[in-house]
């Protein structure tokens, strides 16, 4: 094997770059998200081990999920899955969970909004906000909801506006945190959205699917044989 001359390099493939480890060295984390369930989907495995290392993370969620689950009428759905989610975030060590009352599926980046992000982070004075990622796509073809986006950004403001560092989950990590060792309880986490999942499968045992979902959210990256990824949101 040669090595490339200089003419070559600029034609080389771009270097792909390994994620860095997050820096976990913060005592407060507000997880922001849309709906209920949206940090049961891999985050929850970091929140585990942070407030298993004595952290305090407090959730914000913008809607109560209302229009979530087929065949449930909006008064139904929305008292069963802030219920849900409770639970879910009290099996990770999360007992301060905030309703904000915007509407599911109608959420829009806006003053109103940011506001409220903003009176969160006043309340709680985080070193870091977490939130969902809020690109276009997951992948190619697989589009993000418009709720997610739009609920991002408005988080993103906010924080540039407070001068809090904010990073979402991502496909497409710059960062990791090691979650090994926390994978079951967040397995747990998502299964208390019981009455979600099994309405969205309902052939496959709750527990499966929130094993599948978590996994497929956790596994290998930066070193970690189980890792979340994140990337900077307000950089
Ligand atoms: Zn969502």
């Amino acid at each position: 094997m040669t090595e490339p001359d200089a003419s070559d390099v600029h034609l080389a493939e771009p270097r792909v770059c390994e994620p860095r480890v997050f820096d976990e060295d913060f005592a407060t984390a507000l997880v922001l998200v849309a709906h209920p369930d949206d940090a049961e989907y891999g985050l929850a495995a970091a929140v585990a081990k942070w407030t298993a290392l004595g952290k305090r993370v407090v959730y914000g969620l913008a809607s109560a999920g209302e229009a979530g689950i087929a065949g449930m009428t909006p008064g139904t759905a929305g008292p069963v899955r802030v219920e849900e989610q409770r639970r879910g975030a009290a099996v990770v060590g999360v007992d301060e969970v905030q309703f904000w009352g915007f509407a599911d599926s109608a959420i829009s980046d806006g003053p109103e909004l940011r506001a409220r992000v903003a009176a969160a982070i006043e309340e709680f004075r985080p070193g870091v906000v977490l939130t969902l990622y809020g690109g276009a796509e997951w992948r190619p073809g697989a589009p993000n909801q418009r709720d997610h986006i739009e609920f991002a950004e408005a988080v993103r403001r906010a924080c540039v506006t407070a001068g809090v560092p904010a990073f979402e989950t991502s496909p497409d990590p710059t960062l990791v945190v090691d979650v090994s060792g926390y994978i079951e309880r967040a397995v747990e986490s998502l299964a208390e959205h019981r009455r979600y999942l099994s309405v969205l499968k309902p052939h496959t045992p709750v527990i499966e699917q929130a094993r599948q979902q978590v996994r497929s959210a956790t596994g290998p990256a930066g070193g970690f044989a189980h890792a979340v990824g994140l990337s900077e949101l307000t950089a």
